[in-house]
């Protein structure tokens, strides 16, 4: 369902102060509009809107239009936009943020497969401390695309034949330490 216009100024709100949070964030006001970002982006023409794009819209408050499109989910991390921008715009970072509000919020559609991959990561190293490979496959494949989670078998069977893969996960050792510290985390990002 569309965000009524009070949602979209909130939740823009709420992610500007994110943004100003990061170490020079506040510069994605000094924005010039140059396109060096997304013409040095790898993943730009895949992308709906590239990161100059990205820039424009958050600052007219159009956070709404990011999260309706796959720009977030293709990010590769790989900072090229961020060591070229002359104003110095940590856009990698801003991306981050926007994977962190989409992820929290549930702001993306349904069955995008990164944030779906990025859920089930988190919950893992919840329940277990670490990544469960299995879990992980069967989880992202049921919540995506089962068909091809079914293709996927022949593949499954003979990585776990190489023990490349195996059933079961276990706990870490001081795994209630562990959540502890994922515990305070959350708790400091909700005062951001
Ligand atoms: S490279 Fe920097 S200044 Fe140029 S459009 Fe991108 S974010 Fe804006
Ligand atoms: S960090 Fe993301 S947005 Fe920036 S250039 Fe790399 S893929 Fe593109």
């Amino acid at each position: 369902m569309p965000m009524s216009a009070t949602e979209v100024r909130d939740l823009s709100k709420e992610f500007l102060e994110h943004v100003y949070a990061i170490p020079e964030g506040e510069k994605i006001n000094q924005c010039i509009q140059c396109g060096t970002c997304s013409a040095s982006c790898p993943s730009a023409e895949a992308m709906e809107y590239g990161p100059r794009e990205i820039i424009a819209a958050l600052r007219a408050g159009m956070l709404d239009r990011m999260f309706e499109s796959n720009t977030v989910w293709l990010c590769a991390s790989c900072y090229l936009c961020t060591v070229r921008c002359p104003a110095g715009i940590p856009f990698t970072d801003v991306m981050y943020e926007l994977k962190r509000l989409g992820v929290k919020k549930g702001l993306y559609a349904k069955g995008t497969p990164n944030a779906v991959m990025a859920r089930i990561f988190v919950d893992s190293v919840q329940r277990y401390g670490r990544n469960a490979e299995m879990r992980l496959i069967r989880l992202f494949f049921m919540k995506t695309n089962p068909l091809k989670g079914v293709g996927m078998v022949p593949l499954g069977l003979k990585l776990l034949k190489k023990k490349r893969l195996k059933f079961g996960v276990k706990k870490i050792k001081g795994i209630e330490g562990l959540r502890k510290m994922l515990a305070a985390v959350e708790e400091e990002e909700a005062q951001r």
